[in-house]
């Protein structure tokens, strides 16, 4: 008999159904099809993904968030029982219906809200969708307390933390060490790297990721936003969270504990693996990602660690920074890096650029900001609030693109 039978059945929504997290979540639920009773799945703009994913998950709702798409999804939609909704706020109002487990996996700052509506109605939450907890993770996290809810990790590294966190000797840790590949650029002179083009930075030589995230892995920002992701998740002091470079992604961090021993968790680089963890936890599915062949690893040069240069990736100096300046800060390099991000993947700016804007908003608007009353950085409480001054960042960042940076063909 399959293992998977003493599992409860849950209810399910997934908020970026056709991203690559998105993807891999379906592939996830179709392997454990009794499992999982799909309420609702959304999107962007891609009507035909979405519909796809809808049909073949037997979902009650498809979202989408882009209202322009609403009657194209409609139409594919036709004939089926699935329930179509457009636009920004269905989306955060389908994330408010109660489910048992709400995976986000929407790109960037915008899953925020949908987020807090789940939370506000006590749903657990499986978590990819780190820029929230970025810019929001301490109102995340305490939301997720007073009402019960449970954050799972789904980010490999800190899924792989949550698997060898052993909260009953939290004293005991002595550091959380976060594995990162080091993403393409990792041997690539300074001087090559600020002219990247975005099809050199999102080939990534690990892992199968949506732009945004493969870029963030190119400039190393995806690292120092897991090192905030993972100081709120965990509870961690920043002090106490070390990055380590470790190219073949095997093993997908750890913890070093006081008596010496270090946990960790490995597995292929597969990022089915830490979404079945997510989805079936407290239990284990019998189907996630590869299972991977232990004596492939003397191939080549075997698994290696190395510690990070920050002078050729400035990215993780600035997370310690910023957790040390507190949220404002947190908020500020999280908007900035969407924003060059962005404008970088539709060839706006050279990759160089985007180290530029984040070096920006910390080192100089940051200080404008704070200094300036423009919010108050000790009362981010609300989402209002929070938005508010990722709006001011992100304005004032494109502003810097338009002013100071120059466009790929024009570069020297
Ligand atoms: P992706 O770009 O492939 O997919 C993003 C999904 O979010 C899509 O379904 C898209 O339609 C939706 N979306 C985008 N913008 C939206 C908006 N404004 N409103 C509503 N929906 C929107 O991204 P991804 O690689 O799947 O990453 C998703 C999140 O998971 C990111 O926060 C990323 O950092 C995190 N993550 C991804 C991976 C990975 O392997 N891809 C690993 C760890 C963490
Ligand atoms: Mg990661």
């Amino acid at each position: 008999m399959s293992s998977n039978s003493t599992i409860s059945k849950k209810t399910i929504t997934i908020l970026g159904a056709t991203g690559s997290i998105g993807r891999s979540t379906i592939d996830v639920i179709s392997g454990s099809p009794d499992l999982f009773d799909v309420h609702a799945v959304t999107a962007h703009k891609n009507a035909v993904g979405l519909a796809e994913a809808a049909k073949k998950l037997g979902a009650r709702k498809a979202v989408i968030a882009d209202n322009a798409q609403k009657e194209a999804l409609k139409a594919l939609l036709e004939g089926t029982s699935i329930i179509v909704e457009a636009g920004r706020e269905a989306v955060i109002s389908v994330a408010a219906e109660k489910v048992d487990l709400v995976v986000a996996a929407i790109m960037g700052f915008a899953g925020l809200k949908p987020i807090i509506a789940a939370l506000e109605k006590g749903t657990d939450i499986a978590i990819a969708n780190k820029e929230p907890l970025v810019a929001a993770g301490k109102m995340i996290m305490t939301m997720a307390k007073d009402k019960g809810a449970k954050i799972l990790p789904i980010d490999s590294e800190h899924n792989a933390i949550f698997q060898v966190f052993e909260e009953e000797n939290r004293a005991q840790i002595e550091r959380l060490i976060l594995t990162a590949s080091g993403g393409p650029f990792l041997r690539w002179s300074k001087e090559d790297i600020l002219n990247a083009t975005p099809k050199q930075a999102i080939a990534h030589p690990t892992w199968s990721m949506g732009a945004k995230i493969s870029v963030d892995s190119a400039t190393l920002m995806n690292k120092a936003l897991e090192i905030i992701e993972a100081a709120h998740l965990f509870s961690m002091p920043a002090d106490k969270i070390d990055v380590v470079i470790h190219p073949q992604s095997t093993i997908h961090s750890l913890i070093s504990y006081k008596d010496g021993s270090m946990l960790s968790q490995m597995g292929a680089s597969d990022m089915r693996t830490p979404i079945a963890l997510a989805l079936g936890w407290p239990k284990r599915l019998d189907k996630g990602g590869d299972i991977l062949d232990i004596t492939s690893l003397t191939q080549g040069n075997g698994l290696t660690f190395e510690k990070p240069d920050t002078n050729k990736f400035p990215s993780i100096t600035y997370a310690y920074k910023c957790i040390e300046l507190g949220q404002g800060a947190c908020i500020a390099l999280n908007a900035a890096n969407e924003v060059a991000v962005a404008r970088f993947l539709n060839h706006e700016i050279v990759f160089g650029d985007i180290m530029r804007c984040v070096a920006y908003s910390i080192n100089e608007l940051y200080p404008e900001l704070a200094a300036s009353g423009a919010y108050d950085k000790n009362n981010l409480k609300t989402v209002e609030e929070i938005e508010k001054l990722d709006t001011i960042v992100r304005q004032a960042t494109n502003k810097f693109i338009d002013t100071s940076c120059k466009a790929p063909d024009r570069a020297a």
